[in-house]
C-alpha cells in the first residue's frame, strides 16, 4: 500500500512516500518545499517528481494521504479527513496558528487534486486521550471548560514513536505492542512488567510525557503547543496573570502580548541570539551569559516536568531524548541527568558522546537502574503506520 504523509506548515510542504505491509514500512521518496504560497502547485510538483522518479505511475495510485493534524475542537484520533476534521481545525484555528489554517488548506487542495484517494488526519492530541480528568483540567470555571479549554498535550506521533521503540530497546514486547494497537484497541487491561518512560522531545519546539506501560498519563503542552517548556521562540508556561499587567504597563494590546510571546520568546527572548540551540551553544563558548540562561531555564524546565511524572508514575524504567536538540546535544542530556544517581540514573559519557547526528543507543550505563536512551524521531513512520491501519480495516 502506497501512503503519502503530508506535513504542512504556515510556508512549507514537506512529504514523504512509504510502501507499507503488515510488516514492513518501506520509504520511497521524500522532498519539500519552502516559501510557499500555494500548496496546490506543491502537489503538481511533487506528483511529478514521484511520477518521473518512477515511483508511481499516477497520483491516483497512492492507497492514502495521511496529515499529522495538531489540534482539532471536540475532535481527536486518527480518523477520515473529512468535513469533520475541517469544522474541528477550523473551530480551534485561533489557538494553533501556525498549524490549524495551514491543515485545513492542505487537506481540502489535496481533495481537489486527487479526489479518489482517501484522507485520514492524525491528531497530535491523540497519543493523550486517555489522560485522566486530574491530568487534563485547568481549575478554570465551567464556562471556561465549556469552550474545551483543557490540557491536550502534543508532539503525540513522536512521543509515540519513543513509547514504543523504547519497549523494543528494553525488551518488553508487550508494551512495544499494546502501543502499537493502542489506537485500534485502545489500552486495556495491562498486567506485564512495568515501563515508566520519561519521554522528552527537544527540538524547535519541546515537550515531555509520561508514559506507563505505553499509554501517555500527562503532557507539559496545554491547551496550546504553546504551554510546557520554553520552545524556539515561543513562551512556555507563563503565569497567566502576567500578560494584563505587561498589556497596562507597557501600553500593548492582547494581540500583540500574544505576538511577543509567539515569536519573541522562548529561547530567543530569553538568549537575545538565536531560536536555534546551536547559535546559543556557540555564544555560550563565546562567554554570552544570556545565551548560558536560555539553556539553564530550558535544562531546569525539563528536570521539572520529568520530576512531576517521575513522582506520578511511581519511578521510571527509562528516560529518553529525541529531536533535533535531545538527539544532538549530549551536554545538554548529561546536564538533564546530572546529581540523580540517588534516584538510579547513571550516564555513561563515552556512550553519550558517541549518540549523535541520527544514532540510537542507550547512553546509561550498564548498571544505571534507569535506562537513559536515545531515540531518533520519526513521526512520519507512526502516521504511516496509523493511516495503513486505518484504511486497510475500512
Ligand atoms: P527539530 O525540531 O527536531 O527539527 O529540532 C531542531 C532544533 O534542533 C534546532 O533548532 C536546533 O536548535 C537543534 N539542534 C540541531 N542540531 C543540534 C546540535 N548539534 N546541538 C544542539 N542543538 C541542535
Amino acid at each position: 500500500m502506497k501512503i503519502l504523509i503530508a506535513n504542512l506548515g504556515s510556508t512549507s510542504f514537506k512529504y514523504r512516500l512509504f510502501d507499507m505491509d503488515d510488516s514492513n514500512a518501506a520509504q520511497l521518496a521524500s522532498g519539500g518545499y519552502e516559501r510557499v504560497t500555494d500548496y496546490t502547485n506543491c502537489i503538481e510538483d511533487m506528483l511529478e517528481t514521484l511520477v518521473g522518479e518512477g515511483h508511481l505511475q499516477s497520483g491516483e495510485e497512492i492507497d492514502a494521504v495521511g496529515f499529522k493534524t495538531v489540534l482539532g475542537k471536540d475532535l481527536s484520533g486518527c480518523v477520515t479527513a473529512d468535513a469533520r476534521v475541517l469544522e474541528a481545525l477550523e473551530g480551534f484555528k485561533e489557538v494553533a496558528p501556525a498549524h490549524n489554517p495551514a491543515y485545513a488548506t492542505g487537506i481540502r487542495c489535496f481533495a481537489e487534486k486527487l479526489p479518489t484517494v482517501p484522507r485520514v488526519a492524525l491528531f497530535e492530541t491523540a497519543f493523550y486521550q486517555w489522560m485522566t480528568p486530574a491530568a487534563y483540567n485547568y481549575a478554570i470555571p465551567q464556562a471556561w471548560r465549556d469552550l474545551g479549554i483543557r490540557r491536550y498535550g502534543f508532539h503525540g506521533a513522536s512521543h509515540k514513536f519513543v513509547a514504543e521503540r523504547s519497549a523494543e530497546m528494553l525488551g518488553n514486547e508487550v508494551v512495544a505492542e499494546r502501543v502499537r494497537q493502542l489506537y485500534v484497541d485502545g489500552p486495556g487491561e495491562y498486567e506485564g512488567a512495568p515501563l515508566r518512560v520519561l519521554s522528552c522531545h527537544l527540538g524547535g519546539s519541546s515537550s515531555v510525557t509520561g508514559i506507563q506501560n505505553g499509554v501517555a498519563i500527562g503532557a507539559s503542552m496545554g491547551f496550546s503547543p504553546q504551554g510546557g517548556l520554553p520552545q524556539n521562540n515561543r513562551v512556555g508556561d507563563l503565569d497567566s496573570m502576567a500578560i494584563p499587567y505587561v498589556c497596562k504597563m507597557l501600553g500593548i494590546s492582547v494581540e500583540e502580548a500574544e505576538r511577543q510571546l509567539n515569536k519573541e520568546s522562548g529561547l530567543l527572548g530569553l538568549s537575545g541570539v538565536s531560536n536555534d540551540a546551536r547559535d546559543i551553544c556557540e555564544a555560550i563558548e563565546a562567554g554570552n551569559e544570556n545565551a548560558q540562561l536560555a539553556i539553564d531555564v530550558l535544562i531546569d524546565s525539563i528536570r521539572h516536568w520529568a520530576g512531576s511524572f517521575f513522582f506520578k508514575m511511581g519511578g521510571a524504567e527509562a528516560i529518553v531524548f529525541t529531536a533535533g536538540i535531545g538527539e544532538n546535544d549530549a551536554d545538554l542530556r548529561a546536564s538533564v541527568c546530572a546529581g540523580l544517581e540517588d534516584l538510579g540514573v547513571q550516564i555513561d559519557p563515552l556512550a553519550n558522546a558517541k549518540a549523535i547526528r541520527g544514532a540510537e543507543g542507550i547512553i546509561s550505563s550498564p548498571d544505571s537502574k534507569i535506562k537513559v536512551l536515545v531515540i531518533p524521531a520519526n513521526e512520519e513512520l507512526v502516521i504511516a503506520r496509523e493511516v495503513f491501519r486505518k484504511v486497510k480495516a475500512s
